[in-house]
């Protein structure tokens, strides 16, 4: 059985369908990519499936559970963490308290040290300025700031919307090789990102949105190489 499951998923903003009829899934351990153009319905997804936008149709199937409908504390809190488009830090506050925001709903105050240790040791830059307001941060170091503050729940299922969104070629490369390393520890993914590239060079299973559809899914490697995706979305001749 899957970790995640979406069957069917239809989503619109009044009028406007925004999904229409989207279904995959995620196995434990692997990361899944969902990439596509703008406005192909990849962060109305993430948005649905975290409990923030209502479906008109369809289901999402959290470990073996429906979670269509939950609200989105409870699906925080069953262990699927969503790490949003634009990070949307809190800009005053410290880092350190950025980051303990993501652990509210632990109460394991020893756990919840050893975790913001963690989260130091992967991005040391978030140690060493952990006293300092978060509105400080580059943008590449408050995209890591968010990544951080997603895993402070220590989520069964980490979502990425746009990681790589606005960074520096060197910061994303340190976001997407971030990534790769919570792969390797076994972190279960799933990815929504423009830079096509970079996400099927790591992802297991890749999904090619178009106008709210999925047009084209396949492994990572096979996207890849696929004549159709290195045209439309590497931008090869
Ligand atoms: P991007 O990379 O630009 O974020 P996306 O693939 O994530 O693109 P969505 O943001 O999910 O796409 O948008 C899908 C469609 O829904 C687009 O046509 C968009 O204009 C529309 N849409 C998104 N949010 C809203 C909203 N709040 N109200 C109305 N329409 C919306």
């Amino acid at each position: 059985m899957a970790l995640l499951e979406v069957h069917d998923l239809h989503v619109a903003y009044g009028k406007i369908e925004a999904v229409k009829g989207i279904s995959f899934s995620v196995e434990e351990g692997q990361v899944v990519t969902l990439i596509g153009t703008n406005g192909a319905g990849k962060t109305t997804t993430l948005r649905t499936i975290s409990g923030l936008l209502k479906p008109a149709s369809g289901q999402v199937v959290f470990d073996g559970k429906p979670i269509t409908g939950v609200p989105a504390h409870d699906i925080v809190a069953r262990g699927l963490a969503h790490s949003p488009e634009g990070r949307h830090i809190f800009p005053r506050m410290t880092i350190e308290e950025n980051l303990l925001l993501g652990a509210y709903l632990r109460k394991d105050g020893d756990g919840i040290a050893a975790d913001v240790g963690k989260a130091y040791a992967m991005f040391p830059i978030l140690g060493e300025r952990r006293s300092q307001a978060a509105g400080t941060l580059s943008g590449g170091e408050q995209q890591m700031l968010a990544m951080a503050r997603a895993l402070m729940c220590q989520p069964r299922l980490l979502m990425l919307d746009e990681p790589s969104m606005g960074l520096s070629p060197i910061m994303m490369k340190q976001i997407m090789d971030t990534i790769q390393e919570l792969k390797s520890t076994g972190t279960t993914i799933l990815l929504v990102e423009q830079n096509a590239q970079a996400a099927l060079s790591l992802a297991d299973q890749g999904h090619v949105l178009e106008v709210g559809r999925i047009a084209l899914s396949g492994s990572g490697p096979s996207l890849l190489h696929d004549e159709q995706v290195r045209k439309t979305y590497l931008g090869e001749e």
